[in-house]
């Protein structure tokens, strides 16, 4: 069986040696004469399994006991609204920077809720960008700021992070732990797990417990962040299977290293704007300082162009590169679980390509 170097934005490649634990212990999971899948929620199995991956993503994240560790079916998504649900009060004003398509959703959710200061936007620019901090206008006593950390579509990156009086959330959808980040600035982050943890459908939470409690208690209990946090992200059957291979990743970033997947990541986007760049065929999207390490996003000199690029490189065994339908180009989406030799072949595949088309 030879497995493709699959480039998809999200759901996205998994470490192999993930897909064969779980393939090794889907029918017998650790000698329990069943699968992990088919295990109760309160059970042992699964109890220890949850637990393993509480601890190892706090301590990959580096936090205190301060924080929750949560794990939420409905995905990002679901945090779009269950975040103002929570602490987008009446008369209150939540500050959301509009750096693309994504932070452009969350808005949109938060706006059913109330009330939204849109304190930049960027979400329209070409080159595609993030707004530097000074552009940010901040209202006075906001309930919290927003920010997008990676917009998966565009390609930008923030590389550094506002500072807030106001609780700092950030939808890290795209970029969590690929890099190094103080999450200690964070009141609250978010991932849609399907990037760089796991399966599609469930969203990994890191919350301060005291913001938890100012959460609005009139709000149905599960999307209540405090009582997530009071029963363990287990308020109903959670996504145990999902969790589980969550679990086995965290176990692996922690085998491999965050500095040396960080190391990495850097590399393997290096590779692909230093094809972009050789010359002038391809056009990266992204401004050069907001360049995104998971995302790396561009155009050859023609729709036409494109298109052939895409189809050529599919039938040379690299899935995935179509730019999202919204905005065209290519794409090619390199996380943590990305094997280097793939992002290198697909940069060699750049400049062959070129020299027979430029
Ligand atoms: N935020 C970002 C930055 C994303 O890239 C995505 C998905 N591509 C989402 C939110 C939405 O995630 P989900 O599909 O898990 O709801």
């Amino acid at each position: 069986m030879a497995r493709l170097y699959n480039f998809s934005a999200g759901p996205a490649t998994l470490p192999e040696e993930v897909l064969n634990q779980v393939r090794d212990e889907l029918l017998d999971y650790d000698g329990t004469g069943m699968s992990i899948m088919e295990s109760s929620h309160r059970g042992k199995p699964y109890a220890a399994v949850h637990a393993e991956a509480v601890a190892n993503y706090s301590k990959l994240l580096g936090l205190g006991d301060d924080y929750a560790v949560l794990f939420l079916a409905g995905g990002a998504t679901g945090q779009f609204a269950m975040l103002p649900m929570n602490f987008l009060g009446a008369g209150q004003t939540a500050d959301y920077v509009n750096s693309g398509a994504w932070a452009g959703k969350a808005i949109k959710e938060a706006k059913t809720v109330g009330q939204v200061n849109v304190a930049a936007d960027t979400s329209t620019d070409s080159p595609t960008r993030m707004p530097a901090h000074d552009e940010l206008k901040l209202t006075d006593d906001a309930a919290y700021l927003h920010i997008c950390s990676n917009e998966t579509i565009s390609g930008a990156q923030l590389k550094t992070f506002p500072q807030s009086t106001a609780p700092l959330i950030v939808d890290m959808s795209s970029d969590i732990l690929s890099r190094p980040v103080d999450y200690s600035q964070f009141s609250m982050i978010y991932a849609g797990a399907q990037k760089n943890l796991g399966p599609a459908g469930v969203a990994l939470v890191v919350i301060r417990k005291e913001l938890a409690e100012t959460g609005n208690q009139k709000i149905p209990s599960i999307f209540r962040y405090s009582n997530q946090i009071a029963n363990d992200s287990l308020v109903n059957t959670p996504p145990t299977f999902s969790i589980y291979i969550m679990s086995l990743v965290s176990r692996w970033l922690l085998k491999e290293g965050p500095e040396n997947v960080y190391a990495r990541n850097v590399e393997k986007a290096g590779w692909l704007y230093e094809s972009i760049d050789a010359d002038d065929f391809y056009t990266g999207a992204a401004q050069l300082d907001c360049r995104s390490d998971m995302n790396v996003t561009f155009t050859t000199p023609s729709a036409e162009l494109d298109a052939m690029m895409i189809a050529e490189a599919g039938e040379a065994g690299f899935s995935g590169l179509k730019g999202h339908r919204s905005v065209g180009g290519l794409r090619a989406s390199i996380y943590n679980a990305m094997p280097a030799e793939g992002v290198k072949a697909l940069a060699d595949f750049m400049v062959d390509f070129r020299q027979r088309k430029g």
